[in-house]
């Protein structure tokens, strides 16, 4: 048994911030290599302890943060159907995540939709008060912690925080939900964390990550554990063609281990059920490499999971963005499971 890093979906409504969080996360620790960087996969960004340790320094000590979870497996695609709406067997395909909120602007459709959709799939979430750095009179201090900033806040930007904070304390009440500021939280298995940041200038990254490693480790352990072993189960995101490679399906791997010539089942666009056999398993060649190379890709034997990889094999035409992947080891109980869980699927082609 292994314990897998946590796949994060970052949700919320349009321009309140999903891509520019995603994109400071991965800048900061890429910047900081001495930490050992981040490992890039199709379709997410791995995020290893190790590195979380290094940017959260003395913070992440202090909240005594074990080595139980391996890091934060990050969905690059904010929103994407397949972590929406797909895989009601057993919850969606997301362990965690995050829903972003405009605290200028509060809850807009959108930010509904994707509660609805947590609530729906019992995922555990933390929301994100975004662009602190937009209220009236806040003074800037980049990277830094929440508290540090706050605390060197006047009274009156202080004040006008809380106020927006409330707001959406109170939004979320109506929704059923108990939540607070993380730094006043009493019970975090009752209540919903509200980290107010700034994506832009990166104020309260920081006790983001810290608090979904805390949260992953504390509740998620279990639910994370996998079989190294296993065949591997997964989710396509996407089907797209690729020079010299022709029509691939990026995925998720969420469970087991996949292999080179495995066989695999994965869904049509009629709901029916096709097999095939794995060419190549590709991921995304290191940065540094890429720039030397005209390759966009390199080939693995086998990956575990948590793992975004990109397989290339024959008759991909009619598979569908969200089917369940599965590793063919027992063909007609496979089949059988992958139509069951297909029948309780609802295909949208909705990517926000
Ligand atoms: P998405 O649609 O949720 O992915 O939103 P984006 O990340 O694309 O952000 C929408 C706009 O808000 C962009 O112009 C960002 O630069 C801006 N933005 C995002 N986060 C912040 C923030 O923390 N502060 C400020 N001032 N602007 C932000």
């Amino acid at each position: 048994m292994k314990i897998r890093s946590p796949i994060v979906s970052v949700l919320g409504h349009v321009d309140h911030g999903k891509t520019t969080l995603l994109d400071y996360i991965r800048g900061s620790t890429i910047a900081d290599k001495e930490a050992g960087g981040i490992t890039q996969h199709i379709g997410a960004t791995e995020i290893p302890n190790d590195t979380i340790d290094e940017i959260c320094g003395s913070f992440i000590s202090a909240l005594t943060i074990k080595d139980l979870i391996p890091g934060l497996f990050f969905i690059d695609t904010p929103g994407h159907a397949a972590f929406t709406s797909l895989r009601k067997r057993g919850g969606a395909l997301a362990d965690l995540a995050v829903l972003i909120v405009d605290i200028n602007d509060g809850f807009k459709p959108q930010t509904y939709e994707a509660l609805n959709i947590l609530k729906m799939y019992r995922t555990p979430f933390i929301v994100v008060a975004n662009k602190i750095d937009m209220i009236f009179g806040w003074e800037t201090h980049e990277g830094a912690s929440f508290k540090e900033s706050f605390n060197q806040q006047a009274q009156s930007v202080k004040q006008a925080l809380d106020t927006k904070v409330y707001e959406i304390v109170g939004t979320l009440h109506k929704e059923g939900f108990q939540s607070e500021r993380f730094d006043r939280i009493s019970d975090f298995a009752s209540q919903i964390t509200i980290i107010p940041i700034s994506a832009k200038s990166g104020e309260g990254i920081i006790e983001v990550l810290a608090m979904l490693l805390g949260l992953a480790q504390e509740y998620l352990t279990e639910q994370l554990e996998i079989n190294e072993d296993a065949p591997a189960k997964g989710t396509v995101l996407e089907i797209k063609e690729e020079t010299g490679l022709g029509l691939t399906v990026d995925s998720i791997i969420y469970d087991g281990v996949l292999r080179t010539n495995d066989e695999i089942a994965l869904m049509t666009s009629s709901n029916e059920v096709l097999t095939t056999k794995i060419r190549s398993i590709l991921r995304p060649l290191p940065l540094e490499e890429m720039r030397d190379s005209k390759k966009k890709f390199q080939k693995f034997d086998e990956v575990v999971a948590a793992a975004g990889i990109k397989i290339a094999a024959p008759n991909l035409d009619d598979v569908v963005s969200g089917s369940p992947l599965r590793v063919l080891n027992d063909k007609e109980n496979v089949e059988e499971e992958i139509l069951k869980e297909i029948e309780d699927i609802t295909i949208s082609t909705d990517d926000e």
